[in-house]
């Protein structure tokens, strides 16, 4: 029994024994391929990096399971330009029904539009993945002609195609009707050809208007005939996923969990795969979108999240952390919640190695395997110090000579992992300015006059008291955090409000971080003058 989702999808792989549709058995795969692809006619934030990591997660397995796998990533860009996207200037709407492969670079530095968003992708890519993928681009395949005899089949078995089709549509497909658009030899659009009859063997068409959701593609009015295995065009979408399958013997392939549905592209595809192309339907992986602030990612409402972005704050293994964990269960990210993800991380790398026990065998292995398939070659050692930790030192102090003597004074040094150390300070340092909330932002009360009158007597003997504790030797974080419990006790405070009371003094606000580890990083000599409000 495999516990974890990849090994479970690579398992099945290699065992399954039909196909799903026809009595017919699986072939042997003497390599296992699993496909991942984007449209290009976006950019790449990280909700789209998600399909490619899951895919990697399961080429991985299989390599692990010492298979043969490897990782293909297709570009889509003989998809129509649908829309404008942002920082795209208007003028772009004469492009609008174009292949996005014959748009040009709206920033001059690419042969075209989808070769500058292509270029994007494969660097970033390449920061979150484990395997290296192999690329295509899906106008290079035409252009060789890799679907010619996919092209050919469906169109030698039309009427069971259309059969096929039909049985996941509501309204019945017009005879004549072609599962190949042709690009219309006058103005080069791909979506305006609107498609009048296929009859032996050519495409009649006619280059009219199409309309996309906010935009419109101009027909020019040409009026064309083309044969789909010669002239230049593509295949529609239900029927070149499959010819997709077939070309590069696929045997998975992510998809969002709109597809699980009956009537989906996903089982379109698998039954014309099967039925007309021959090859079997591969195992799906379906999975949740992910969320930002419980939203879908979108430009109109502004929450896009940029690889880069995460870079800047968060590494690429949190990343596959976040995607590996579960397949199928919402995933809903906010800026706000990057610490408590990074502690979830620590702490399955402790588990990892084995500096924490779990008593339960079946979680420890399934902490230990998806720690594992979140790494990339180098698997990332536990660090002494949590992300907020990071983060309230690095809002304290600026050089790394006065970072690292805080860490030491509060244990949480390790020189072993300085660089991992000082990398996490700056990430941490980069989510303090750009994202923390409010109550997660720190820095040092300057003047203590400021908040010394409103202290109460039973307040201020707290505060001495703790003062005259530190006094005597240096103490660790745990030692003060039971500490001012001892002494609330003692003096009746609510431990609440002796916690308040700490915050008050050394922030000003009355909310901070563990307070045990706030006074342990700050130099001890200046702490105890602060509670004795000295200054
Ligand atoms: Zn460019
Ligand atoms: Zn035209």
């Amino acid at each position: 029994m495999e516990i974890f989702w990849a090994d479970q999808k690579a398992k099945e792989i290699v065992t399954r024994k039909k196909f799903r549709y026809i009595n017919k058995e699986i072939p042997e795969f003497k390599e296992y391929v699993i496909k991942t692809s984007a449209s290009i006619s976006g950019v790449l934030h990280i909700g789209r990096l998600s399909d490619s990591i899951r895919g990697d997660s399961v080429c991985r397995a299989l390599l692990d399971k010492g298979y043969k796998a490897k990782l293909v990533w297709v570009a889509e860009d003989m998809d129509p330009l649908r829309k404008i996207p942002e920082g795209v200037p208007s003028s772009y709407e004469e492009y609008i029904g174009l292949p996005v492969v014959k748009v040009p670079d709206p920033w001059g530095c690419h042969d075209s539009y989808a070769e500058h968003h292509v270029a994007g992708y494969k660097e970033t890519l390449e920061e979150f993945l484990y395997v290296k993928p192999e690329y295509y681009s899906m106008q290079e395949e035409y252009n060789k002609g890799s679907f010619k005899e996919y092209i050919k089949a469906y169109l030698e078995n039309l009427d069971k195609v259309t059969e096929i089709q039909n049985k996941y549509r509501e309204k019945a497909l017009d005879k004549g009707w072609s599962p190949w658009l042709p690009v219309c030899k006058n103005c080069g659009k791909i979506i305006t050809p609107r498609i009048e009859k296929y009859e032996d063997g050519k495409v009649y068409y006619k280059c009219e208007d199409y309309a996309f959701e906010k935009h419109v593609a101009k027909g020019c009015g040409y009026e064309g005939i083309a044969n789909p295995l010669k002239d230049e065009g593509k295949l529609l979408w239900k029927g070149e996923w499959a010819a997709q399958w077939a070309r590069w013997r696929v045997v998975a392939e992510g998809a969002g969990k709109e597809y699980v549905v009956p009537t989906s592209a996903w089982w379109v595809n698998a039954e014309l795969a099967e039925k007309i192309l021959n090859y079997p339907m591969p195992v799906p992986i379906f999975y949740e979108h992910l969320m930002i602030d419980g939203k879908k990612m979108s430009a109109s409402i502004g929450n896009v999240v940029y690889p880069r972005q995460w870079l800047e704050v968060a590494t690429p293994q949190l990343l596959r952390f976040f995607y590996n964990k579960k397949l199928m269960k919402t995933r809903s990210f906010s800026w706000g919640y990057l610490p408590m993800l990074f502690d979830e991380y620590d702490r399955h790398a402790r588990v990892y190695f084995g500096l924490e026990t779990i008593e339960n065998e079946k979680e420890r292995k399934h902490m230990q395997r998806l720690y594992e398939i979140s790494q990339l070659k180098e698997i990332e050692k536990p660090l002494p110090l949590s992300f907020s930790h990071a983060s309230l030192i690095a809002q304290l102090f600026e050089s790394e000579e006065a970072i690292i003597s805080s860490l030491k004074r509060s244990s949480c040094y390790d020189e072993k992992v300085k660089e991992e150390i000082m990398k996490r300070i700056k990430l941490a340092r980069n989510w303090a300015r750009k994202y923390a909330p409010e109550h997660m932002r720190y820095s040092l009360l300057e003047d203590i006059n400021k908040v010394k009158e409103k202290l109460d007597e039973k307040q201020t003997t707290f505060l001495t008291k703790l003062a005259e504790w530190l006094e005597e030797k240096p103490r660790t974080r745990e030692e003060i955090h039971n500490q001012i419990y001892i002494l609330a006790r003692e003096l009746d405070i609510q431990p609440k409000k002796a916690f308040q009371t700490i915050y008050l003094v050394m922030l000003g606000k009355l909310a901070g971080p563990k307070a045990g580890t706030l006074l342990a990083s700050l130099d001890r000599k200046w702490v105890i003058d602060r509670l004795k409000c000295k200054r």
